[in-house]
């Protein structure tokens, strides 16, 4: 991993208000300063705009500034069950649950190549603020099966080169949760101080997490397994 030394990289930082990409953010104004560090939510018609809002809470927690892009247009076409027209329920069970298997189609709560769109758009907005570093919180257990295809090692390294070639060599994508898994990135997080109560990953977006979509049940493994309480989950039978 590089590491700034002359203190002249400018990060921009993808932020979906989950844990993953907070995480990030805490670790790259480490890195970096607050002053060197941006964040980029983006609406892309989800059913929902808690995560917009936790986005929002995050960036301010950090005292960095917070860009909003809206790709929904994008996605009109998609009947994807994440997506505020989408007519399907969020299906409820782990990823393993919903027959994520290698080689098997992507889950229904694939958004056609999303992440290829928003690291695409994110890195021309990164160039245009004169950022040399797009950061992204993509992690192993994303990709478990074949869950979500471009959240995978080999896609992100194709992103990057893509990135790195496109950019002219002025912009480089770091993802450097891309081999661990969430419980790696809560233990992270909870070294950091990351404020998890901000967070909010579930596909649902009632008052409190549904506790039953694949995410949520993500979430509450990543924090059962280091023997912690999440946050985000008191007042939760
Ligand atoms: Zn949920």
């Amino acid at each position: 991993m590089t590491m700034a030394s002359d203190g002249a990289d400018k990060a921009l930082v993808l932020c979906s208000g989950g844990l993953d990409s907070t995480t990030l953010l805490a670790r790259m104004v480490a890195r970096y300063g607050r002053e060197a560090v941006v964040a980029l939510r983006i609406s892309y018609g989800q059913r929902h705009s808690r995560e917009l809002a936790a986005a929002e809470a995050v960036a301010a927690h950090y005292g960095v500034p917070l860009h909003t892009l809206d790709l929904a247009s994008a996605f009109a076409q998609s009947d994807c069950s994440l997506l505020a027209h989408g007519q399907d329920p969020i299906p409820h069970g782990t990823y393993a649950e919903q027959g994520a298997e290698e080689g098997s189609a992507p889950v229904s709560t694939y958004v056609p190549f999303r992440n290829g769109l928003f690291l695409s758009a994110a890195a021309s907005m990164a160039l245009s603020l004169d950022c040399t570093v797009l950061c992204y919180g993509a992690h192993s257990d994303d990709v478990a099966g074949s869950a979500y295809p471009d959240c995978s090692l080999a896609f992100v390294e194709a992103m990057g080169r893509a990135i790195e070639l496109g950019s002219g060599g002025a912009l480089r994508l770091e993802a450097p949760f891309v081999a661990l898994t969430k419980a790696d990135i809560v233990a992270e997080g909870s070294r950091s101080g990351v404020p998890f109560e901000l967070t909010w990953s579930c596909y649902e977006g009632a008052d409190e997490p549904c506790g039953a979509c694949a995410t949520c049940l993500d979430r509450q493994r990543a924090f059962a397994a280091n023997g912690m309480e999440d946050p985000a989950q008191k007042g939760r039978d």
